[in-house]
């Protein structure tokens, strides 16, 4: 049967990846996309899609309780997925209320607004409510400390990751007192098409493409987990299909790698595009290899973040051995299709970048 699914945060990076993922996969399924379009919201992140049948697009806020629930109603709602957030630790840093109201207060109003629309007539209507988190929520590891599991303490330790741990509670708290059908992801750095050029990899992608400095935090030795975008998707959507109500599952691509090795490989992998495609020079003069030097010699230290978390790593075993979860893509084939994407959408990265 056809499922009517709002998407919160759909303009965002994961969340218009996932939009995308959906609609090729269950091309009968009703999509809302609902987004408040921050600065990290792009309506161009879902071209193609809009003006598909059974595709609606919502300009709204997460806090906005009357709109959210009129939406709920009128596009009879029964899964809905949500992303919304405000998502840069840097940003959390220097002004953490944003995180406040969007994450935790607007997180609230939307289980309200499902409670009310669910729950709150004669009968319960079949529902599921998923809620997207990370795996921040979790602190910081020791180097050879095994990855986060699902009944693992929660330390946050930026404003992002505790405002996301506060959002997990109250997802947590609305299945034990009220029995809404939740289920939670908590899942590590994802990389891929439409993400933001202030993290990590696109920043890099795009500033040696503008032969700009690659700031590297520290000495560049902290540690992430990284999963392509794609992957995440898939796992939700096995969470969705399969999951338990109720409980949580932790997503990861068993793919730990420093900052500074990442940057070292982005470096490399586009001095051999560059090097094989001679086209890329007369596009990007200003990169490096267009103009016969290396990449890395972009690199910059510079002063650590603040509180910077030391490692995270994921033990995805809970969603391998009951739902059957693996990541499709290697990080190898998943930073070559990274890599292909932005070269091949410049005109969706530059209007996004300072000057
Ligand atoms: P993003 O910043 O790219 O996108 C967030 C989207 O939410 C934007 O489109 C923005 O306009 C929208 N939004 C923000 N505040 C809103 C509000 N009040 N009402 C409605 N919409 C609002 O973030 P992302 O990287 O796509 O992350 C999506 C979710 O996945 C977040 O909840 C994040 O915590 C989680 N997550 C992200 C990663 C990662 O590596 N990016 C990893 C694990 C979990």
């Amino acid at each position: 049967m056809a499922r009517s699914l709002l998407v919160t945060g759909a303009a965002g990076f994961i969340g218009a990846n996932f939009v995308h993922y959906w609609r090729q996969r269950y091309p009968g399924d009703c999509i809302v996309a609902l987004d408040a379009l921050t600065y990290a919201g792009n309506r161009a992140n879902l071209a193609g899609l809009e003006g598909s049948p059974d595709f609606y697009f919502v300009h709204a806020n997460i806090c906005d309780y009357p709109q959210v629930l009129a939406t709920l109603r009128e596009h009879r709602v029964d899964t809905l997925v949500h992303f919304a957030a405000e998502s840069h630790v840097d940003r959390s840093i220097t002004g953490p209320d944003a995180f406040i109201a969007t994450n935790i207060v607007g997180t609230h109003s939307l289980l309200q607004a499902a409670r009310e629309y669910w729950l709150g007539g004669a009968q319960p209507l079949p529902h599921r409510f998923h809620h997207v988190s990370t795996d921040e929520v979790y602190g910081s590891l020791a180097p050879d400390a095994p990855g986060f599991h699902e009944a693992q303490q929660y330390q946050p330790n930026s404003p992002y990751s505790a405002s996301k741990a506060a959002s997990d509670h109250l997802v947590r708290a609305s299945h034990h007192t009220y029995g809404l059908q939740v289920t939670t992801s908590n899942c590590s750095n994802n990389y891929g098409p439409w993400h933001f050029p202030e993290k990590l990899i696109p920043l890099c992608l795009t500033n040696i493409l503008r032969g700009l400095p690659l700031p590297v935090y520290g000495d560049g030795s902290n540690i992430r987990d990284w999963l392509y975008v794609e992957d995440h998707c898939r796992g939700i959507d096995l969470v969705l299909q399969r999951g338990t109500v109720g409980e949580t599952y932790n997503i990861g691509g068993n793919n730990e790698w420093c900052n500074l090795a990442i940057v070292e490989l982005l470096c490399d992998e586009l001095d051999r595009r560059f090097h094989a495609e001679g086209t890329l020079a007369a596009r990007f003069p200003r990169a490096p290899a267009a103009i016969g030097g290396r990449a890395r010699d972009l690199i910059r230290f510079v002063e650590d973040r603040a509180g910077h978390d030391w490692r995270y790593a994921i033990d995805a075993g809970k969603i391998s051995r009951e739902l059957g979860y693996a990541p499709a893509e290697t990080f190898e084939t998943g930073i070559r299709r990274t890599i292909d994407w932005y070269l091949a959408n410049e005109a969706w990265w530059r209007p996004l970048l300072p000057g």
